[in-house]
């Protein structure tokens, strides 16, 4: 059974017992994260599990689930944007471990036991934020205001207006 997210942890100990944890963080409690946001409303939706691999080397994985208010980029509105983060790291008691790693794993030199939970998943979704949120453009103000400016752009139909063609067929008659 899982247990709830702690904010701080031993977590070369929680590896060692095939730790579980799930629950939701605020994310209020993620200031650094809620600087990238429109709001502080929201919450992460978290599950982490510990254990160590074929090698003995401990190890987390986790995802996060995130919904959070961002600012659309093409009408500067607030909305409300999904996001997914998924992450594996290796557990190190030292940076010298870092030493010899492949390029392709991510590690954690754990410098602070407990560990704070918290700061490695807002690490996490600090790598995965979107750089430039939009609405869907069914949804988006600015677009469909583009829209509107781009069909006033189109040839005018309008009968009332005389275009240079119809003049210049009249003065060939009256000619
Ligand atoms: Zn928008």
């Amino acid at each position: 059974m899982s247990k709830a997210i702690p904010e701080h942890a031993d977590l070369m100990r929680a590896a060692r017992q095939n730790g579980h944890y799930s629950g939701a963080i605020s994310i209020a409690r993620m200031p650094r994260f809620a600087e990238y946001l429109a709001s502080r409303e929201g919450q992460v939706d978290v599950d982490i599990r510990l254990g160590t691999d074929e090698h003995n080397q401990a190890f987390l994985q986790g995802t996060a689930n995130a919904r959070v208010q961002v600012l659309c980029q093409r009408c500067m509105q607030p909305m409300w944007h999904d996001m997914q983060a998924s992450f594996r790291l290796l557990l190190l008691d030292s940076e010298y471990q870092l030493e010899g790693l492949q390029d392709d794993v991510d590690a954690i030199v754990l410098n602070e036991v407990p560990t704070s939970l918290y700061n490695i998943v807002e690490d996490e979704l600090i790598l995965g934020i979107t750089l430039v949120p939009m609405h869907d453009e069914a949804q988006c103000d600015a677009a469909s205001y583009m829209h509107d400016e781009h069909q006033s752009r189109e040839p005018a139909l309008d009968e009332d207006k005389v275009s240079p063609f119809t003049v210049l067929k009249d003065l060939k008659i009256d000619g």
